[in-house]
């Protein structure tokens, strides 16, 4: 996958390589060969930048437009603000730490997940037809807003690259043990569309990876034996599946039986990364009081941790080598930092983004139990 080291706003000679403004025929241009004109300087207080007219609609855009941090009051923030989300800071604290307001930082953070969805989907286009692995499903458990509304998110992940596939929510309802009153409660929330729950979820995720798959050749799907699981890759002539139920296992410190340890070979990948999940992101621990509110603010933040998973985070820290998922299936030549996933902007109508990433980009997976859901319709902002 072709990705530029430099961030744009240190490229002394900057071309635009196509026209920035969604209508215009040259915006999805992929070859050289685009024609613009310089079209003067505009100066900040730290630099001065270029600015170009676009031949073909006449209209014109800078440098900046090309950066992640365009249109931003203070672009210093989106780097470290990368950073200390997956640090495992919450909206809050960070805020302190970086002497802005928590609004901006939410902000800031749906913004660097849209860019990690681009991302993740230019490097899945780059995939196509290249899977060569047994990828393990499993439903992160997770909630929004209260314990009532609960969801999982579909994660799969490289058998032996590691590399995170896609992600996919499933909402379901509560289960388990309720007392009256917490029946009573959920009877009074309003209805929250479930889009398919597990077997939605599973069903688009097997789409996803089928189209990864070299053609003439089946997906090899590792599943803990949910039900959906079966339900979906079970039967189907493109995929196969092998099961690895969870045992029933002893008390605490007890050897593992023969097929608890198999399980746990077989599922280890997703393992590893919920465990990274709980480890890395405030929202997704345990007891929590920054537990995610929306499910599409929880999808921005974790597509945002697939991308440092799959580029930024080594495969292993404890082995010398510095290799990531995304070097292991052929994406990437070296280890990258935040600096470079964020030194170009990605744009909207230029990348293939799923339906359901569609969905989450736009912000139109709304939480219900809130009056106002806000969504991403800015005209010219991605
Ligand atoms: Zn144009």
């Amino acid at each position: 996958m072709l990705w530029p080291r430099t961030p744009v706003e240190r490229v002394q000679l900057f071309r635009p390589p196509f026209c920035p403004w969604p209508e215009c025929a040259e915006h999805h241009r992929r070859s050289r060969g685009y024609r613009f004109r310089h079209h003067g300087t505009y100066s900040t207080r730290r630099r001065s930048v270029p600015r170009f007219l676009c031949l073909t609609c006449r209209r014109t855009f800078s440098r900046q437009t090309f950066s992640t941090s365009y249109y931003l009051k203070r672009p210093e923030l989106l780097l470290p603000l990368a950073a200390a989300l997956q640090a495992g800071g919450a909206l809050r604290q960070i805020a302190r730490t970086l002497l802005c307001a928590h609004s901006t930082t939410a902000r800031l953070a749906a913004r660097l997940g849209r860019h990690a969805m681009l991302l993740q989907a230019r490097a899945l286009e780059a995939l196509r037809g290249r899977l060569a692995e047994p990828v393990v499903l499993a439903h992160f458990e997770t909630f929004e807003f209260s314990q009532d509304l609960p969801f999982g998110i579909a994660t799969p992940v490289g058998s032996r690259s590691w590399f995170v596939y896609g992600l996919d929510p499933a909402p379901h309802a509560r289960t388990g043990r309720r007392t009256e009153a917490q029946i009573r409660r959920m009877r009074g929330l309003p209805h929250r569309r479930a889009f398919g729950g597990y077997r939605g979820s599973t069903t688009r995720v097997l789409r996803a990876l089928i189209s990864l798959v070299p053609e003439g050749r089946r997906l090899h799907l590792i599943g803990d034996g949910h039900p959906a699981y079966d339900a979906v890759a079970g039967s189907h002539p493109l995929v196969r599946l092998a099961r690895f139920p969870n045992p029933k296992r002893g008390p605490r410190g007890s050897p593992r039986s023969r097929e608890a340890m198999a399980r746990d070979r077989a599922m280890f990948a997703s393992d590893l990364l919920h465990a990274l999940v709980r480890h890395t992101m405030a929202h997704h621990r345990r007891e929590t009081i920054a537990f995610g509110r929306r499910l599409n603010a929880l999808l921005e933040r974790l597509a945002l941790m697939a991308v440092w998973r799959n580029f930024v985070k080594r495969r292993s820290e404890r082995h010398p080598a510095p290799v990531t998922p995304a070097m292991q299936v052929g994406l990437a030549v070296e280890v990258w930092d935040w600096r470079r996933v964020l030194s170009r902007r990605l744009f909207p109508k230029r990348e293939s983004l799923s339906p359901v990433m569609a969905k989450l980009y736009h912000r139109d997976w709304t939480t219900p139990i809130y009056p106002r859901n806000t969504r991403h319709r800015l005209r010219h902002a991605c």
